[in-house]
C-alpha cells in the first residue's frame, strides 16, 4: 500500500516536473557560481598584480634616486611589515646574478627565470605563479628593469588572495544546498499550483464516471491551456450531456411509436381468433395486418436511413445534378395528389443552377417537403417552389399557404417523431423532416424554416453550388 503510494507520487506529472526544474536550475546556478568565482579571480589576480606593479615602480625609483643602500632600506621595512613569507624583494644584474636581496626565508628555493628575463622589456614588467615547497599557497613574481642594466623581482605571496577564494567556496557550498532546497520546495508547489486544475478535471471526469453526467469542472477565466482544457471538456460534457438526452427522448419515442401499430396488430389477430368470421373479414383483417407491418417496416427504415445519413454511413453518389431538372420532375410527381386537392404548385427557377450532389437523396428532400405543403395547405391554397444564387450558395425554397407552424415548435419540427400540435389530425410519422435535414447536412448544407399559424409556410435549403451554367 504504502510502496504502491510511493510509485503514485514518483509516476506524477508534479513530481517529474519538479525534478525538472530543479534539475535545471542546479544547473543554472552552479554555472551562475562558476562565472562569478572566476570573474572574482581575475579580478583580485588583476589588483595583485596591479598592487606589485606599483611596488615596483616605488622601487624603481628609490634606486635611480637614491641607489642601491636607499633600495635596500626600502626593502627591509616593506619585508619587515608584510612579513617574511610574505614578501621577496631581489635585485639583478640583466644577467640574472644577484646584486642584493631581502631575507630568503622560505623564498630560498625561488630562482630566476631566464626565459622570462629574456622577453623582459624596460617598459613592461614579466609575471609567473608558481609554487614553493616551503610555502602553503602559490606565490606571484614580478620582473622589471628598474634602472640602466638591472632587474628587480618580487615574490609575493598569494595567501591572502586564497583566503578569499576559499572563503567564496565556503559560501558557495553553504548557499548551494540552501538554494537547492529552496528551488524544490517551490518547483514543487508551483507544479502543485499548476496542476491543480488537471486534478479537478480528473476529479470531475471520476464522478461523471460514477453517474453525476450534470457536474463541470470550475473554469479560473484566466485563458491559460488548462483553463481552455477545462472549457472544452465542459462542452464535450455538454454535448454528451445533450446526446443522452436526445437518445433517451428518440428511444421513448421509437417506443411510443412502435407500440401502436403492434398494439393494432395485436388486435387485429385476437379478434381473429376470438371470434368466427366469414372469408372476406378474414381477407380484410389480413390486410389491415399488412398495412400496419409495412407501415412498421417503412418507419423502421426511415429511422435506419436518418442515422445513416446523420453518422455519414451511408456514402453519397455524387454527380452533377440540374437544380432545375430535379425540381420540375418533384412538381410534375406531385401535381396529380395537388389537383386532387386543389392546391395550384407553381414554380419560379431564372437561372439553370448545377449542384454536386446525390440525384436520389436530393429527390426525396423536395418530394418530402412538396408531399408536406399540400398535407398541410387547405383546398384552395398554393404552393410555390423557387430557387435562387446566394454568392456560393442555392438557395431552394418551398412555400406554402397552408396552416403554418407556431414560433416555439419550428425549432422542434426537425426532431425525431415531433409532430406540431395542429397537425395531428393528419396521417404522418414525424420523421421527414428529420431526414430532409440529414441529408441536406450530408450535402454540406443547412435548412431553415419561416412559418406563422395560419400565414403558411416557408422552407429553405441552402446547397453548396456546383457552378453556374
Ligand atoms: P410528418 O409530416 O410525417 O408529421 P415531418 O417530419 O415531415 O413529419 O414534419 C414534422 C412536423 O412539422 C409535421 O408533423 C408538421 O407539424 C410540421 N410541418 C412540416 N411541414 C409543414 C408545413 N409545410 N406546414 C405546416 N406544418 C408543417
Amino acid at each position: 500500500m504504502f510502496l504502491e503510494k510511493i510509485n503514485r507520487f514518483r509516476r506524477s506529472l508534479a513530481f517529474r516536473l519538479t525534478i525538472l526544474y530543479v534539475g535545471i536550475f542546479t544547473i543554472l546556478i552552479f554555472a551562475a557560481f562558476y562565472v562569478f568565482y572566476q570573474a572574482m579571480i581575475s579580478r583580485i589576480n588583476a589588483r595583485t598584480d596591479n598592487e606589485m606593479e606599483v611596488e615596483m615602480k616605488e622601487c624603481s625609483l628609490i634606486l635611480a634616486a637614491k641607489g642601491t643602500e636607499a633600495l635596500n632600506g626600502h626593502i627591509e621595512e616593506e619585508v619587515k611589515s608584510s612579513g617574511i613569507d610574505d614578501r621577496f624583494f631581489r635585485l639583478l644584474t640583466m644577467g640574472g646574478e644577484e646584486i642584493l636581496s631581502s631575507d630568503p626565508g622560505s623564498w630560498k628555493e625561488l630562482g630566476v627565470n631566464r626565459s622570462v628575463l629574456k622577453k623582459l622589456t624596460k617598459s613592461s614588467p614579466e609575471f609567473e605563479t608558481i609554487k614553493l615547497s616551503k610555502l602553503k599557497y602559490q606565490v606571484r613574481v614580478i620582473y622589471g628593469v628598474v634602472d640602466s642594466g638591472k632587474v628587480l623581482q618580487i615574490g609575493h605571496s598569494l595567501v591572502d588572495d586564497e583566503h578569499v577564494f576559499q572563503d567564496l567556496r565556503v559560501l558557495f557550498r553553504t548557499l548551494i544546498p540552501v538554494f537547492l532546497f529552496l528551488a524544490s520546495f517551490g518547483g514543487w508547489f508551483m507544479a502543485k499550483r499548476s496542476l491543480a486544475s488537471v486534478e479537478q478535471i480528473t476529479q470531475t471526469a471520476i464522478a461523471i464516471a460514477d453517474g453525476a453526467i450534470e457536474k463541470r469542472v470550475p473554469t479560473t477565466g484566466r485563458g491559460d491551456e488548462v483553463d481552455r482544457l477545462s472549457g472544452v471538456f465542459n462542452n464535450m460534457l455538454e454535448r454528451i450531456q445533450s446526446l443522452i438526452v436526445e437518445m433517451k427522448e428518440v428511444t421513448d419515442n421509437i417506443a411510443h411509436d412502435l407500440r401502436s401499430p403492434i398494439t393494432r396488430i395485436r388486435g387485429l389477430a385476437e379478434v381473429t381468433l376470438l371470434s368466427e368470421k366469414n372469408m372476406e373479414e378474414y381477407q380484410s383483417m389480413a390486410e389491415s395486418t399488412v398495412e400496419e407491418c409495412d407501415r412498421l417496416l417503412w418507419m423502421i427504415n426511415m429511422m435506419l436511413e436518418i442515422s445513416e445519413t446523420e453518422a455519414g454511413v451511408s456514402t453519397l453518389s455524387l454527380s452533377e445534378v440540374s437544380l432545375s431538372d430535379l425540381i420540375e420532375e418533384a412538381c410534375d410527381l406531385y401535381l396529380p395528389l395537388a389537383e386532387e386537392r386543389d392546391i395550384q404548385i407553381k414554380t419560379s427557377i431564372s437561372t439553370q443552377y448545377h449542384l454536386s450532389g446525390d440525384k436520389g437523396k436530393l429527390q426525396r428532400v423536395l418530394a418530402n417537403l412538396l408531399d408536406n405543403a399540400i398535407k398541410y395547405t387547405m383546398p384552395g391554397g398554393k404552393i410555390i417552389v423557387s430557387s435562387q444564387k446566394v454568392d456560393k450558395t442555392v438557395m431552394l425554397s418551398v412555400h406554402d399557404t397552408g396552416i403554418g407552424i407556431s414560433p416555439d415548435e419550428t425549432s422542434r419540427i426537425f426532431e425525431r417523431f415531433y409532430r406540431a400540435d395542429k397537425s395531428r389530425s393528419v396521417p404522418g410519422a414525424g420523421l421527414g423532416l428529420s431526414l430532409v435535414q440529414a441529408i441536406v447536412r450530408s450535402h454540406g448544407g443547412e435548412i431553415k424554416v419561416s412559418s406563422a399559424p395560419g400565414a403558411g409556410s416557408t422552407f429553405t435549403v441552402f446547397l453548396p453550388l456546383a457552378k453556374i451554367l
